[in-house]
């Protein structure tokens, strides 16, 4: 690979077969038993293709898992019974339901801090085990200091673990290994995979031994990706940097103008990226707004070439969301069309 090419042009190349040796792309393998190994063992030339691309991509090595899910699991089993975690008060639900079930279980101890107070991070590396971070946040994208997250971790005698899920931001928008980061996490089944047709996990880190505990994490818990899926999330990775690009640019377009009607309360949109977050008067104007889209789908996920909407604090798991806000996941649609569907919405909360 040639280092001085873009990131567009790797995502383009990365975990392709050589050209004079037949097809474009690695075939989907549909095998447990390769000879004397075992897929979930040794893994497959799918797998492979797949976690050389993203590992390109993010800087490391690259593994890939059955779900976004099953790389934390993969995760959280590097770390001792009674480790101190700390993690975002806001983030995705599935990660936080994942720390309090193993701290009620009594494997670990959780600190949830809020993601944008730095000092309260830094001052967590000296008694943590593992910083979780996710920057932007799922659902309400606050935004995290990485690099200086990072650096107090670094500095700390017994240095903490730094794991960030970059689900939001994709391996296009920001590689937190080059910021500190020891372990970067993806839920491959929104933006990479990008068509809500497949769930499929990552995780990438530079460090070989980490790397191999990764691994080891798969090969024991068995949370294997599909071949089908690791195909399509390679597929998806292919055009991933145009559908980001794009999607980024009408999700700038619109964060401005929600921000200009009277309905909006508030706008969260950080400098990039395909996710909104924004604020109606209460509950009911904004589940009004869901009810009455026709065009931005009322559905759960993200990252998809659709756009999609949700009221997180609808859910249990989220219920320290603001009753009124909406996560906003903009697709390929034209941005016209999108803006005179949420407008029209808007205007009749
Ligand atoms: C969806 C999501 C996950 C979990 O991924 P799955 O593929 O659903 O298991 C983790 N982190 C973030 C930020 C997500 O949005």
């Amino acid at each position: 690979m040639n280092d001085n090419w873009a990131p567009r042009t790797r995502a383009i190349v990365a975990g392709r077969p050589p050209a004079e040796a037949g097809p474009a792309n690695t075939p989907i393998v549909p095998a447990s038993a390769l000879g004397l190994e075992y897929s979930r063992e040794d893994g497959t030339a799918t797998w492979a293709a797949l976690e050389e691309a993203i590992g390109e991509l993010e800087g490391g090595t690259a593994t890939a898992f059955a779900s976004g899910m099953g790389a934390v699991s993969a995760v959280l089993d590097l770390l001792p019974v009674g480790a101190v975690v700390a993690v975002p008060a806001d983030s995705y639900a599935g990660t936080r339901g994942q720390f309090e079930h193993a701290e009620r279980a009594g494997r670990l101890s959780l600190r949830k801090l809020a993601p944008e107070d730095t000092a309260a991070w830094t001052a967590a590396a000296e008694e943590t085990g593992l910083l979780w971070l996710e920057s932007p946040t799922n659902p309400s994208l606050e935004s995290m200091d990485i690099a200086a997250i990072a650096r107090a971790a670094a500095a700390q005698e017994q240095r903490p673990l730094v794991a960030v899920d970059n689900t939001f931001a994709t391996p296009l928008g920001r590689q937190p290994l080059s910021q500190g980061a020891d372990i970067v996490v993806h839920s491959a089944t929104k933006l990479i995979g990008g068509h809500s047709d497949l769930l499929l996990g990552l995780t990438v880190t530079a460090d070989a031994a980490l790397a191999g505990r990764l691994r080891d994490a798969r090969v024991r818990g068995g949370a294997t990706p599909g071949a089908l899926e690791a195909w399509l999330a390679l597929r998806g990775l292919r055009t991933l940097p145009v559908r980001y690009a794009e999607a980024s640019r009408t999700a700038a377009l619109l964060a401005e103008r929600l921000a200009g009607h009277p309905a909006v309360t508030r706008v969260r949109y950080p400098d990039a990226g395909v996710m909104i977050a924004f604020d109606l008067a209460d509950a009911n104007a904004a589940d009004r707004v869901c009810a009455n889209l026709h065009l931005v789908r009322h559905a759960t996920s993200l990252g998809g070439v659709e756009s999609s909407i949700e009221r997180r604090a609808a859910r249990p798991s989220d219920a320290h969301v603001p009753g009124g806000r909406l996560r906003f996941s903009v697709g390929l649609e034209d941005p016209d069309d999108l803006w005179r569907d949420l407008a029209q919405a808007l205007d009749v909360t």
